[in-house]
């Protein structure tokens, strides 16, 4: 048997599209954990990356953030979920999921069951097995744990994080392979595809379901193939930034992160961000990991 996910090219557009259809959005949190204050906004100088993972910061000082997915409901699609959270188990023995390296990073992590995308989502009365798709944002361990709680689900990556996530080392770059598990459909994404245009401010964006309701925005440089979405709700749109943006500091001030895959296309994308929130006021921006600016969303947006 295959070690990991065998990916096929995703087909687009899904079934299910509908003229003018605007989708529901219900932001899930999984977890919290803390994090060096560098590690979410950059310390310049010579020491800037080992200050991201905490060197000379106070455990006191570190800052609290959410792990986080999203419900999408679509009127013609059914439910698909955004990035899949932390897995039940983390919080009782998180390296069962994570493995030795990440699983001793995520030593305080605070997850219950209870809080896990697979329980939030029959608390609304869906069984996890009625998720048809699941939009990766990133394959980082922390979005990619709880994959193999959607057996039924098809995973549309970007081809060039699938690539990433599976390549030597990937380990020290944030990707837990043991999460790519056999029986998984991962669909690929290719950003250069025919049917890829340009939307608002951003070169790049697949329509998945041919309806406009929602996007996929090609946002490298957190990744190389990490990837945003854009929802139509009824009166606004969502942009979930995933970790294009961690924090609402980035989106306003463009401070960088502790560390990227590349600058530069972080830089980009960024801006393709902030212009689009300038052309579209109103746009409910969703940081990646704020936990201030999550305990002030609502638990569901039309
Ligand atoms: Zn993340």
């Amino acid at each position: 048997m295959a070690e990991r996910a065998q990916p096929k090219p995703a087909t687009l557009p899904l079934p299910g599209g509908r003229p003018g259809a605007t989708v529901r959005l219900h932001p899930l949190v999984s977890g919290r954990g803390a994090v060096p204050p560098a590690y979410l906004h950059r310390d310049e100088g010579r020491l800037a990356r080992l200050k991201a993972f905490g060197l000379g910061a106070r455990r006191d000082d570190w800052v609290p953030i959410p792990f986080v997915s999203f419900l999408v409901e679509h009127p013609g699609a059914g439910p698909l979920l955004v990035d899949t959270g932390l897995h039940p188990s983390i919080g009782l023995d998180p390296a069962l999921n994570l493995g030795r390296l990440y699983g001793w990073i995520m030593r305080d992590a605070l997850a219950s069951p209870e809080e896990s995308v697979t329980a939030q989502l029959l608390d609304r009365g869906l069984d996890p097995r009625e998720i048809a798709t699941v939009v990766m944002t990133h394959l980082h361990f922390d979005h990619t744990s709880a994959m193999t709680e959607l057996p039924e689900a098809a995973f549309l990556v970007d081809e060039l994080e699938w690539e990433a996530a599976t390549a030597p080392f990937a380990l020290l770059h944030g990707y837990v392979k043991r999460h790519f598990s056999p029986e998984l459909d991962v669909r690929l994404l290719d950003f250069d595809a025919a049917e890829v245009d340009s939307f608002t401010t951003f070169g790049r964006s697949l329509d998945i379901f041919g309806d406009g309701s929602v996007r996929l925005v090609a946002t490298p440089g957190h990744t190389d193939g990490h990837v945003s979405v854009v929802l139509r709700l009824r009166d606004r749109e969502a942009l979930l930034c995933g970790d294009a943006a961690y924090t609402m500091r980035t989106l306003e001030r463009s401070d960088m992160p502790g560390r990227t895959a590349d600058d530069h296309l972080f830089r980009r994308s960024l801006r393709e961000m902030q212009r689009h929130l300038e052309q579209t006021p109103g746009t409910l921006m969703v940081p990646g990991h704020d936990l201030e600016c999550w305990e002030a969303l609502e638990s569901v947006y039309e």
